[in-house]
């Protein structure tokens, strides 16, 4: 039996919820979000530490309370909060046999198959938001070799350990990594106990402000070896020493620790929109956007995370509040672009998010296309062009890796539709 839905949401973190507000409030009748986990929240369901919901609900709060906020507020708005429910993938279509629902498809993006402890269901709907989010590379996608004892995790899994399950740890901990959430890791391990041996970065500096920097080194007393990666890790039964590699001479000495964080390197969880065979973007691997969120598929959008990996919760958020006005349009005129312009970047810039403009669809996610470089880059112009034209110019002065930068949106109403892509870098 199939459940037909009008909008269903897949992922109920603060971009999905934020997004299923928002519809409600624009009137649509029924809103059903699915997500895999018990309870509603997202990640900062675990990111007990205060730093959450400034630019979206305008104070500040700890992840676990901005994560109850938001399930509350969307009940409170009248949509339909299913947990335990995973979406697996999308229903054949009886008529095509293929894995993908119907490209041209103009009633909606296809079903789902979702499981839950009530058993396997189909539901389709006549729109989908994908915000799923983004998650951390694991040690196996890192190629990390060396013995695989326990005590080699992310942050996510570490928090998850310490705050949903209350662990203790104590002993010293290593974390790869020195982007921000490598510094809430540092917080995690202190609650739990355990002595910080060293965040180690593969880039000359740290990645996160001064301040949280400084904070972990005086607070936690956590060293930052850069130029380094992790080569392998040793041990049997439990973790006892990395071996670091200088990246700049290839000396290697072992650190020795009793546990592994491997922190930041996100990867956007796409398995959806690549099962739906809508374009990915081929740096960032998130599925490719517009302005208005709409991905190649007609009827099938995203928000938050899952278009970059990662952005703050508040910005997620406001990616998915911003999806309730396209989605409205669907419902409403059924009209989805043939053609749109890619956006590529140029080294060492890595990804634009969106990375396609439709000139009609109207101003980004907060005005902004947020940028990601691959390295540090002394204050430099950036330049967007299409075939040779110079579109918009500025300087940015803060190029940081695995930190966003924004340019705004204003000059992609100049692009021109039939034109070839747009790409954006770095002038000479
Ligand atoms: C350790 C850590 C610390 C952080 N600290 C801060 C901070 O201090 N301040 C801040 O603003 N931000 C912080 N962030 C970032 C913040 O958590 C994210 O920006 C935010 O959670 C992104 O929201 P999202 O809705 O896009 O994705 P998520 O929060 O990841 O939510 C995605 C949801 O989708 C669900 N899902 C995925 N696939 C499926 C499926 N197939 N079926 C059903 N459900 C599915 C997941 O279970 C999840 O609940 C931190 C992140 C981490 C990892």
């Amino acid at each position: 039996v199939t459940e037909r839905r009008e909008v269903v949401v897949v992922g109920a973190g603060p971009a999905g919820l934020a997004a299923a507000i928002a519809l409600r409030e624009a009137g649509v009748g029924d809103v059903l979000v699915l997500e895999r986990e018990r309870e509603a929240g997202g990640i900062p369901r675990h990111a007990d530490h205060t730093g959450f919901g400034l630019r979206d609900l305008r104070r500040v709060l700890s992840g676990p309370a901005y994560a109850r906020r938001y399930a509350e507020l969307a009940e409170r708005a009248g949509a339909e909060i299913r947990t335990r429910a995973q979406v697996t993938g999308w229903a054949e279509p009886a008529a095509s046999g293929t894995a993908a629902p119907a490209a041209d498809a103009s009633d909606g993006p296809g079903s789902l198959e979702v499981t839950s402890p009530a058993g396997r269901a189909r539901i389709e709907a006549r729109a989908v938001v994908l915000a799923t989010g983004c998650r951390e590379r694991p040690r196996p996608a890192r190629l990390v070799p060396g013995a695989r004892p326990p005590g080699v995790m992310t942050t996510a899994m570490l928090q998850q350990l310490v705050y949903l399950e209350h662990a203790r740890l104590g002993g010293t901990a290593l974390v790869a990594g020195a982007e921000h959430v490598s510094f809430s890791a540092v917080l995690t391990l202190a609650h739990a106990g355990a002595r910080v041996a060293a965040l180690v970065t593969e880039h000359p500096r740290h990645q996160t402000l001064a301040a949280v920097r400084w904070g972990a080194r005086l607070r936690h007393g956590a060293p930052l070896v850069t130029g380094a990666e992790v080569t392998a890790i040793h041990g049997r039964r439990r973790v006892e020493g990395v071996d670091l590699r200088d990246l700049r001479g290839g000396a290697i000495r072992r650190v020795a620790c009793d546990l592994v964080v491997f922190s930041a390197g996100w990867v956007p969880d796409n398995e959806l929109a690549a099962m739906a065979g809508t374009a990915l973007d081929p740096a960032s691997r998130s599925p490719v956007v517009d302005a208005a969120l709409r991905t190649t598929r007609p009827g099938l959008f995203a928000a938050g995370n899952v278009l970059h990996g990662a952005e703050p919760a508040d910005a997620a958020a406001l990616g998915g509040r911003h999806v309730a006005g396209p989605v409205s349009r669907w419902l409403a005129e059924g009209d989805w672009p043939a053609r749109r312009v890619p956006i590529a970047c140029e080294p060492p810039l890595l990804w634009a998010a969106p990375a396609a403009i439709e000139p009609g669809a109207g101003p980004p996610p907060r005005g902004r296309i947020v940028l990601r470089a691959a390295r540090f880059h002394r204050p430099a112009r950036l330049a967007a062009r299409q075939d040779g034209r110079v579109l918009w110019r500025g300087r940015r002065t803060r190029i940081v890796p695995g930190r966003s930068m924004s340019i705004p949106a204003g000059w992609t109403r100049a692009v021109d539709p039939a034109g070839g892509g747009v790409s954006i870098g770095i002038e000479a």
